[in-house]
């Protein structure tokens, strides 16, 4: 018999800090005037100058629009900005960083003491800082050396920690990708994980029920390169310490990476000490002070941001919490559909819509969130890639709307006009799909169908609704898929009562 000990669940909580760094979209890089290709170039070593590349007597000037981000960044996440602030030398080694420093910030980073809400949930953001990224080392295969390229040295590199209020995989996993839409919405970073756009570490520590909530030896988690993997990640590591602790063993305090292949963590290096960076204020940027009136004009400046577009579309546009949330998932995808809503409000003004406005609103909400992202899937596209013109989208909601194609025609003609970008009136007349709403017309395929399906229309009468679906499959057919379907079902009901 197998007992499950229930104390061996519940003995150890586990506490998630994160740290993310987030590489920002400004046109040149932080501290001189090289581009910024955000270290996606394809040659090595094009965008660098002797600022970046750490040449002797060179000055660093600081990024105007990369501070401006970060404290975007801030007000967005609510953190207070600080009045002054200034930039610092961490001093380590490493061939990547060929000043033998990275100019950080310590003590006082542009922004502290935020939160973001996260699945119900607040978690703390304990500060968000600028720093600038380090080139990469390459290292081709079968020879005795490395290369190292400087496209990404200097790129403007916002860092930000979290409080550890984060208890699950999913948990932290969400905070990730609600800071990315966060950092489209804002308009400061693609915040692609796979570009390497946007880096997620992970501190780790258990601690045992009753005893202080971080009691527990921290391990950091890095090398994870997908949302998928920050939470499963964070969850194996979890079972990780558990199994150490459960053994009477300590967790030892280290550095693991992310190892997709084996699905596990790795330990990459043992921590015996804390860093000495040796931080002290960086002598060639002089001290940085804000008004509160640069504060409020910056706040003013943010674009409305993903929680309050969430709001107000269910507010204004009568949407479901489910195609609300698909719609404004992605910033683009909710301009494209505000488009489209301002469009169909302009056919009904001129009388080329007559349907009722709510319903064409939940319609194209419909048919972007189920048909229109099948297809943008399908084809790996992006909402700005698409050759339907929101004028025409709205065309083909108020041909739905209006009763003139019905459903299946809809998705036929939504389909070729994703394809060729066509106008959807023009599809449905090429391809004859004007719903059938003619009485007559429909009265003889109706009548036809039931005395094919003697059996069919047996059991509807014997109570099997199923047999009504087949019947009404069975119309659909005849009539090539134009059949209205509410006046087929309920001809059907009629002649079968
Ligand atoms: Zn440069």
């Amino acid at each position: 018999m197998e007992i499950i000990d229930n104390k061996f669940m519940s003995k150890y909580i586990p506490v998630i800090g994160m740290e993310v760094h987030v590489e920002l979209k400004t046109k040149s890089k932080m501290f001189c005037d090289s581009k910024n290709g955000m270290g996606l170039e394809t040659e090595p070593n094009v965008n660098i100058c002797p600022v970046c590349t750490g040449q002797p007597g060179t000055l660093p000037v600081a990024n105007r629009q990369a501070i401006e981000f970060v404290q975007k960044a801030g007000l967005a996440l609510n953190c207070t900005i600080r009045k002054q602030s200034k930039f610092d030398r961490k001093n380590y080694f490493y061939p990547d960083l060929p000043k033998g420093y990275q100019i950080s910030q310590y003590d006082q980073p542009f922004c502290e003491n935020g939160k973001l809400d996260v699945a119900g949930k607040t978690i703390g953001i304990t500060r968000i800082h600028l720093e600038e990224d380090t080139g990469k080392l390459v290292h081709p295969k079968n020879v005795d050396y490395s290369l190292v390229d400087f496209n990404r040295a200097g790129v403007p590199l916002m860092e930000l920690v979290t409080e550890p209020d984060i208890e699950t995989g999913a948990e932290a996993r969400l905070f990730c990708q609600k800071l990315q839409q966060i950092c489209r919405y804002l308009g400061i970073s693609d915040a692609d994980m796979e570009k390497g756009n946007m880096r997620c570490e992970a501190n780790i520590s258990l601690y045992r029920e009753g005893e202080e909530k971080l009691s527990g030896t921290k391990v950091e988690v890095k090398n994870i390169n997908s949302f998928k993997f920050v939470e499963k990640a964070i969850d194996v590591e979890i079972k990780r310490q558990t199994a150490v602790l459960e053994e009477g063993k300590k967790v030892v305090q280290e550095t693991r990476g992310w190892d997709e292949g084996k699905g596990d963590t790795v330990s990459q290096r043992v921590k015996e000490s804390a860093h000495d960076y040796r931080y002290f204020p960086e002598p060639d940027i002089p001290p940085l002070r804000f008004t509160d009136d640069y504060i409020e004009n910056l706040r003013r400046s943010l674009p409305e941001l993903p929680d309050q577009k969430e709001k107000r579309f269910m507010e204004e546009y009568g949407l479901s919490r489910e195609n609300t949330d698909v719609i404004t998932s992605d910033k683009s995808l909710a301009e494209y559909f505000e488009e489209v809503v301002s469009e169909i409000k302009e056919k009904m003004k001129c009388g080329e819509v007559i349907g009722d406005e709510a319903k064409c609103l939940k319609l194209s909400a419909n048919y972007m969130v189920s048909e229109l992202q099948k297809h943008l899937i399908k084809n790996d596209h992006k909402i700005e890639e698409i050759k339907i013109t929101p004028e025409n989208y709205a065309e083909l909601i108020g041909f739905i709307a209006d009763g003139k194609i019905n459903s299946s025609a809809a998705q036929t003609v939504l389909e070729e006009m994703y394809h060729t970008g066509g106008d959807p009136s023009q599809i449905i007349e090429a391809r004859g799909l004007i719903q059938v709403s003619d009485e007559g017309v429909l009265g003889s395929i109706v009548d036809e169908v039931i005395s094919k399906n003697q059996k069919s229309a047996e059991d509807y009468k014997a109570g099997k609704q199923n047999a009504l679906q087949f019947l009404m499959g069975q119309v659909m057919k005849e009539s090539k898929g134009k059949a209205n379907p509410q006046m087929v079902i309920e001809m059907l009901k009629k002649k079968l009562s």
